[in-house]
C-alpha cells in the first residue's frame, strides 16, 4: 500500500494512555531540546475517547493492595492534581468500605499510604465506621461494614472532557492526531523492529519508536506483533500454571439513576466522595425480595445528571469481537435491580431509586492480562506496549513514565509491570477483594 505519512514516534490509540504518552513525550522532547510534538503522530481507528476511556466511570483512587500499583497510582494522582481544570478532575476523595474479611487488606493499604505520603485515614470496627459515615451522610445505614479507608486524595473525572483536555494539550505541543486511521498490521525489519505501521489510509513509516495503547483491543495487537496467545505463569511459590490465555475479558456493569445530583451531598452540603461499599450483609430490594446473601459490592459517585456507579463485573467466556462501545447500555438486565437495592441499603435517600434507573450508555467490556495487572514493557525492539488490564482511566501518569522510557531513561514505577514477570514468578500479591482490579 502507498505511504500515508511518516513520523519519528507513532502512538497507536487516542485514549488515556496514548494521549498522555504523546503529550508527556512532546513536553520532554522540547524540554531536552531534542525535538517537539511535531515528531509525534497519534493514530486512532475512531476518534479520541472512542474506547474504554470515553465510557469509564472515571473513578480515581489509590485503594490498591499491591505496593507497585499503589506507588504508581500516587504518581498518577499527582498528574490529575497538576491541572484539575484541563482534566475535569474532581478531587472529592474516595471511600472504600468492607466487611471483616477485608480489614487486614485495607489496613495494609492504609499503612502504605502513610509510608508514601498519600493522604488517607482508616476507621476500624463497626461502630467507628458507622460514626464516620453518619457524620458525612446522616442517613447512612449499610450493615456489616467493619473497615473504612477514606482517601482524602483521589475522586473522579469526567471521561470525555478529560480526553478533550489531554487532546488539547497534545495539539498545543504540535502533536498530530489522525482519527479514522485503523492499524491493520506491522512491517518488521531484520532485527524485528517495526519499520512501518500499516493502516487503512496507507503505511506510516516509523522513524524511531512505536507505542501501542489499544485499550481493550490489546489481544488484537498482541497477535499482530506475533506474541503468544497462551503463556505459562510461574507463581512466587514456584508453581507453574501452564498454557494460560494471555488475555481474558470481563463485562463491567455500570449504570446511573436520574436524580437531582445535589440530593447526593454530604451533611454540610459538600461534594460527596466516591463510595465503594462491599459487605456480606443480606441484600434485599425495597420490597423485601432477597437479591443476595453472599458478599456483594457497589461503587457510586455524584455525576452531572444524577448518580453513577457499578458493581462486580461479569466474566465473558471465549473471545470477544470488540468494536467501539455501542451507544446503548452494555450491562446485564439484573444489574439495575442489584445496584439500586444496594444504593438503598447504603442510604435511605436512595429508597425507591430503582424507578429512576436510566438505561444510558454505560458499562462494557474490559480486557485483562493473565494476572489482571498491567503490562507496561517493550514488546519489540522499538515497540512499547501500554496494556493496562483495564485499570487505567485513573492512570493518567503512566504516559509520563513511558515518555521517560522512550527517551532512554528507566522508570522504576513501571518495572514491576514488565511482561517477564510471568516467567520469573515476580507476580503482584492478590487481595481479598472480589474485584479483578483491587
Ligand atoms: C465500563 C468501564 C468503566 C471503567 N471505569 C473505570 C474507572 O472508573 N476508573 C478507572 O481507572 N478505569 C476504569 N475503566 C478502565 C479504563 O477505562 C481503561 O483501563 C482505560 O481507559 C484504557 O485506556 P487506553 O488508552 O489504554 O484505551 P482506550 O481508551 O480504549 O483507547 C484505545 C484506543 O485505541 C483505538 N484503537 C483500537 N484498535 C485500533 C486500531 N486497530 N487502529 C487504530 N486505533 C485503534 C480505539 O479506537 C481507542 O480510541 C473502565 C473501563 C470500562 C470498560
Amino acid at each position: 500500500m502507498s505511504q500515508f505519512t511518516s513520523s519519528r514516534y507513532v502512538v497507536i490509540g487516542a485514549g488515556m494512555h496514548g494521549l498522555s504518552t504523546a503529550y508527556h513525550l512532546a513536553v520532554e522532547l522540547r524540554a531536552r531540546g531534542v525535538g517537539s510534538g511535531a515528531d509525534i503522530v497519534v493514530l486512532d481507528k475512531a476518534t479520541p475517547g472512542a474506547g474504554a476511556t470515553g465510557i469509564a466511570c472515571g473513578v480515581v483512587r489509590n485503594n490498591y493492595f499491591q505496593p507497585a500499583m499503589s506507588e504508581l497510582m500516587q504518581a498518577c494522582v499527582e498528574v490529575w492534581e497538576s491541572d484539575p481544570a484541563a482534566y475535569h478532575y474532581n478531587p472529592v476523595g474516595y471511600i472504600a468500605l468492607g466487611p471483616q474479611v477485608q480489614e487486614s487488606d485495607l489496613t495494609a493499604v492504609y499503612e502504605r499510604h502513610e509510608r508514601i505520603g498519600y493522604r488517607s485515614e482508616l476507621h476500624l470496627g463497626e461502630p467507628a465506621v458507622h460514626a464516620h459515615m453518619k457524620s458525612l451522610f446522616p442517613d447512612w445505614r449499610a450493615q456489616g461494614v467493619t473497615v473504612c479507608l477514606h482517601e482524602r486524595q483521589g475522586g473522579f473525572a469526567f471521561n470525555l472532557e478529560s480526553v478533550q483536555g489531554l487532546r488539547d494539550k497534545c495539539l498545543s505541543q504540535g502533536v498530530t492526531i489522525h482519527s479514522y486511521t485503523e492499524v491493520t498490521g506491522f512491517r518488521f525489519g531484520p532485527d524485528d523492529s517495526v519499520t512501518a505501521v500499516e493502516t487503512s489510509r496507507g503505511d506510516v513509516l516509523v522513524g524511531e519508536q512505536v507505542v501501542i495503547a489499544p485499550g481493550p483491543w490489546a489481544q488484537r495487537f498482541w497477535s499482530m506483533l506475533g506474541l503468544p496467545a497462551r503463556i505459562d505463569i510461574h507463581t512466587p511459590s514456584g508453581d507453574v500454571a501452564r498454557d494460560q490465555p494471555m488475555w481474558t475479558y470481563w463485562n463491567l456493569q455500570e449504570g446511573e439513576i436520574s436524580v437531582d445530583p445535589l440530593m447526593f451531598a454530604t451533611a454540610d452540603g459538600g461534594a460527596p466522595p466516591v463510595i465503594h461499599l462491599d459487605t456480606d450483609a443480606p441484600l434485599t430490594t425495597d420490597d423485601g425480595v432477597l437479591v443476595t446473601d453472599e458478599l456483594w459490592g457497589i461503587y457510586f459517585k455524584r455525576d452531572r445528571h444524577g448518580v453513577q456507579g457499578g458493581a462486580s463485573p461479569l466474566t465473558v467466556d471465549g473471545d470477544v469481537e470488540l468494536d467501539p462501545y455501542p451507544a446503548t447500555t452494555n450491562v446485564d438486565p439484573s444489574f439495575s435491580v442489584m445496584w439500586c437495592a444496594a444504593l438503598s441499603h447504603a442510604m435511605s435517600r436512595f429508597e425507591g431509586c430503582s424507578a429512576k434507573y436510566k438505561h444510558a450508555r454505560s458499562g462494557g467490556v474490559g480486557s485483562f492480562t493473565a494476572d489482571n495487572f498491567p503490562v507496561f514493557d517493550w514488546l519489540k525492539p522499538n515497540v512499547y506496549g501500554v496494556l493496562d488490564s483495564n485499570h487505567g482511566y485513573k492512570m493518567i501518569g503512566v504516559g509520563r513514565e513511558v515518555a521517560r522510557v522512550l527517551l532512554g531513561e528507566t522508570a522504576p514505577l513501571l518495572t514491576p509491570f514488565r511482561f517477564e514477570r510471568f516467567a520469573t514468578g515476580d507476580l503482584h500479591p492478590v487481595s481479598n477483594s472480589p474485584y479483578p482490579w483491587s
